[in-house]
């Protein structure tokens, strides 16, 4: 029986850390990278938490791939900032746009972060909580590869991508979403697949276009939107705002650059920040919390609320890791 060990998040992420130090990835990206997906794992993300480490193998083994990338933002306007991740890990450019961006938002009411030229392979609710809890509203999206059909097609154009938003509150966690728009993840489907499991044939269709319940069919051949003709003009909205706007790939462009190395998609990643004091004043914070309670009132859950009580429980009793995958890693691990 596959069993868990608890382990502290600083042994997880310095663990990590030394993972990804070994195979010569540079200190703040180790770092950065590491600590992301131990908090992931932390709070339940467990399709983004430690099971991405030996994956990231392929993608330092990409040709263009930078372990030594050093990102620095630059002011492009009061409202704008933008970081080339210089073809690195994205989290690391992100982390070190995030400050400005929470900087000009303050001051002008609205900021955005443009990263790009990222390898990007990590959950968005980190980098939108991290803008509610300086009291700013936040949004994040960006593309990945084409393995999506648009509404009414059958072949791959639109990426999996992600949508977060965070809503911050006044002495409470903050109010966050964060999802692919697809109609399910793609590590979802491969998790199907490697459980000899079917999924609902609204997830996909095969190589003839055709739905099936066939999770490697659907792999093979293209994913569905989530709702239809509604999450496909959503997801061509992301690919449009991360990709074009702030001139970087589409996930089709993001594909293409991967040249088969089964890489993380490389490509830009938007973030958005507004500030509620300036734009809507007291009332701001009012209509959201009377928004909330009608959520309650019905006993309706918000999302965020399952992965803070996994935060909770993590903190409180170590953080859940499958022991198979503990071995794997340290295995991994260049001596
Ligand atoms: P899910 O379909 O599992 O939806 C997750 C979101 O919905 C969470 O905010 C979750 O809150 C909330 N939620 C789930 N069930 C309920 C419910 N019953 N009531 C209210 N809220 C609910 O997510 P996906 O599988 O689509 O995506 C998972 C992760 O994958 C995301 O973090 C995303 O960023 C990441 N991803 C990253 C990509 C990338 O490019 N790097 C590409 C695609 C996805 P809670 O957490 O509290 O359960």
């Amino acid at each position: 029986m596959p069993r868990d060990i608890r382990l502290p998040e600083n042994d997880l992420a310095a663990l990590a850390t030394g993972f990804l130090l070994s195979h010569g990835l540079n200190a703040p990206q180790a770092h950065c990278l590491a600590g992301i997906l131990a908090a992931s794992q932390r709070d339940g993300s467990l399709s983004h938490g430690l099971q991405r480490l030996p994956g990231t193998l392929d993608t330092m083994m990409h040709p263009r791939f930078n372990k030594h990338a050093d990102p620095a933002p630059e002011s492009v306007s009061p409202a704008v900032v933008r970081i080339d991740a210089q073809f690195g890990f994205s989290c690391l450019a992100a982390e070190r746009g995030i400050e400005a961006l929470i900087e000009k938002a303050g001051k002008v009411g609205i900021g955005l972060l443009a990263v790009t030229n990222g390898f990007h392979s990590t959950a968005l609710w980190p980098l939108v909580e991290r803008v509610a809890e300086a009291g700013l509203v936040g949004l994040s999206m960006n593309p990945t590869h084409a393995w999506v059909a648009p509404a009414g097609g059958t072949k791959g154009l639109l990426g999996t991508n992600p949508l977060a938003f965070a809503w911050p509150r006044k002495g409470r966690p903050p109010y966050v979403f964060d999802f692919a728009t697809s109609a399910a993840s793609r590590a979802d489907i491969a998790m199907h697949r490697n459980a000899g499991k079917e999924i609902p044939d609204s997830w996909g269709v095969n190589l003839q276009g055709e739905p099936t319940t066939d999770p490697a069919e659907v792999l093979a051949g293209a994913m569905l939107p989530f709702g239809g003709h509604k999450g496909s003009a959503i997801a061509t909205m992301i690919e449009l705002m991360a990709g074009p706007l702030i001139g970087d790939r589409t996930s089709r462009q993001s594909q293409h650059f991967d040249q088969g190395a089964n890489a993380a998609p490389c490509h830009g990643e938007l973030l958005l920040a507004f500030s509620p004091d300036i734009i809507g004043g007291a009332a701001a914070d009012e209509g959201a919390e009377s928004l909330f309670s009608g959520f309650s009132d019905q006993n309706a859950r918000l999302p965020g609320d399952r992965r803070y009580r996994m935060r909770e429980a993590s903190d409180r009793e170590g953080i859940a890791v499958s022991a198979v995958l503990l071995e794997r890693i340290r295995d991994l691990i260049e001596k």
